[in-house]
């Protein structure tokens, strides 16, 4: 279906509120910025950086992730277009900067900001390492397992399941929509980041990913940080078992290698990683996951 058809058949579904829109700038490298409507006034917004989950409803309102500012800025205009001016709670999925840049610019709107501990020590950590700590609006809520709370018609749960893509990644159910905003824990079919320094765990992804599976279920709706496409950042349940598989690939890939001799130099030399042709390097990130892999298996 074309994409403009598709969208504002989107549109129609949410009724009287046509929340789709899409935008395109007149100059070309400028993105356009997109909202999408999943399920009961849960719904998507990708510009640039990692997808922001949304609800917007007369009873209360909550963003996961802000992406950058001028992004966030699009977003709380989206909102109040549409008689949402103020948020209600703020969720970081995790501290990099595609997801919490846009933090200060929502700060004003937001009555709280919400984030797994790590998460808010990594935001510190790396505002500090790179400067910005006048640009940022760390997290005035943290949890450590699991935190529930009960907004208008909806019920929000933030899971914590250990270090994966760092060592702070929420998952975030809409629980009465069953959409899961699993932030960078789900890569849709492209090369993830394993960010070692921040306490990432390609062994222990795996067993979140697990998790994960049998926490939601076949209905459940989840929402990817990254995708081969733009608009490619929702998936089904089965592909929670697809990104595992990608890390059995790659550990057993590696593993091959070091058995058969290769040094990590040789190793994450390598541009691609053989057995995952369906999915694509957009990032750059093959060193990245062979030299994670590496170090894993030979601790
Ligand atoms: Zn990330």
């Amino acid at each position: 279906m074309h994409r403009r058809q598709f969208l504002r058949l989107s549109a129609l579904t949410v009724g009287a509120i046509p929340l789709a829109r899409h935008y395109t700038f007149a100059q070309p490298w400028q993105q356009a910025w997109n909202i999408r409507m999943l399920r009961r006034n849960v719904g998507i917004f990708t510009e640039k950086g990692g997808t922001i989950a949304f609800l917007l409803s007369k009873e209360g309102t909550i963003v996961v992730d802000t992406q950058f500012p001028e992004q966030a800025a699009h977003l709380l205009g989206a909102f109040k277009e549409r008689g949402g001016s103020s948020i209600d709670l703020l969720i970081n999925t995790h501290h990099h900067a595609d997801h919490t840049s846009g933090n200060l610019t929502l700060k004003e709107a937001s009555k709280h900001l919400l984030a797994h501990s790590n998460s808010k020590l990594n935001q510190e950590k790396q505002a500090k390492a790179r400067n910005t700590e006048n640009a940022q609006w760390y997290p005035d809520q943290t949890f450590s397992d699991k935190w529930c709370q009960d907004i208008g018609k909806e019920s929000i749960c933030l899971h914590y399941f250990g270090p994966a893509h760092t060592n702070g990644d929420s998952l975030v159910h809409f629980e009465k929509a069953n959409v899961v905003h699993m932030g960078d824990l789900l890569f849709n079919r492209i090369y993830p980041n394993v960010d070692k320094a921040s306490g990432a765990s390609i062994q222990n992804w795996m067993l979140v990913l697990d998790r994960a599976y049998n926490v939601f279920n076949k209905k459940s709706i989840f929402v990817c940080g990254h995708g081969h496409e733009a608009d490619a950042v929702t998936v089904d349940r089965e592909f929670l078992r697809e990104m595992k598989f990608f890390f059995e690939n790659l550990l057993d890939f590696v593993n091959r290698q070091i058995k058969a001799g290769k040094t990590r130099d040789e190793i994450t030399a390598l541009t691609e990683i053989p057995g995952m042709e369906a999915w694509k390097d957009k990032n750059g990130f093959a060193r990245v996951n062979l030299a994670a892999a590496y170090d894993e298996l030979t601790v």
